[in-house]
């Protein structure tokens, strides 16, 4: 007698985990995905860096002072925190785990290391089924020149910096479970849509206990 009728309501969400270098474009791949998909939502993060024009507190981070944030450090309140270019980000557990709990899913825009973190912290848990991680990679070393430096929002010494991490971060993808190369932006959406819905169908993710996460 089947007494397990899967639907959307009683399935764990999906965390999905979305890293890749600044300039893969990946801020605008999931943008179109967060408009159109009502079941996602994004993490909004905390960072110590300055708001750049046009974004918004709460909406786009929670800008806050060294301070607040080592004290969040301290509360425990973070699911995973880096320093990334000098400053700090971290995802708060408030924006993710009741989501994940009442079976919203989770969309977190986070470097490699706080991916690393998720991935480990999940282990043994029943967020484990829940971690969809994909990569973003842009299709080659002078398309992500060309991006980083038609953005405008760095000065030449940051230009510079987030190259480099660029350069780290691109050794990472293979730790993911999806890769996506962001070589004509309509494909990857739809490459981004596809391995979305195509993880929501998967078992593990109906038969998580909403168990406490250490
Ligand atoms: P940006 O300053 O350009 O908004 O973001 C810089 C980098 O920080 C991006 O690679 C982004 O993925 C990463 N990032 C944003 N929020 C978080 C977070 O909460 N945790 C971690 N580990 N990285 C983050």
């Amino acid at each position: 007698m089947i007494n397990y009728f899967p639907t959307p309501q009683k399935r764990c969400g999906l965390l999905a985990v979305l890293s890749g270098p600044s300039g893969s474009g990946k801020t605008t791949l999931y943008q179109s995905l967060l408009k159109e998909d009502a079941m996602i939502d994004f993490s909004v993060s905390c960072t110590t860096r300055t708001p750049r024009e046009n974004e918004k507190d709460g909406r786009d981070y929670y800008f806050l002072s060294e301070e607040d944030f080592y004290h969040k450090i301290a509360a425990d309140e973070f699911l995973e925190y880096a320093e990334v270019h000098g400053k700090l980000y971290g995802t708060l557990r408030s924006e993710v785990e009741n989501r994940l709990r009442t079976g919203r899913d989770v969309l977190l825009d986070i470097d490699v290391q706080g991916a690393e973190q998720v991935r480990r912290r999940a282990r043994n848990t029943w967020l484990h089924s829940s971690v969809l991680s994909i990569f973003v990679l842009p299709p080659d070393m002078e398309q992500l020149r060309h991006r980083l430096s038609s953005r405008g929002t760095e000065d030449e010494k940051n230009f510079e910096k987030r190259l480099e991490n660029a350069r780290e971060e691109l050794k990472a993808w293979q730790e993911y479970d999806y890769l996506i190369v962001n070589q004509d932006l309509q494909t990857a959406e739809q490459d981004l849509n596809a391995v979305i819905r195509a993880a929501r169908l998967a078992v593990p993710l109906h038969l998580q206990e909403k168990t406490e996460i250490q």
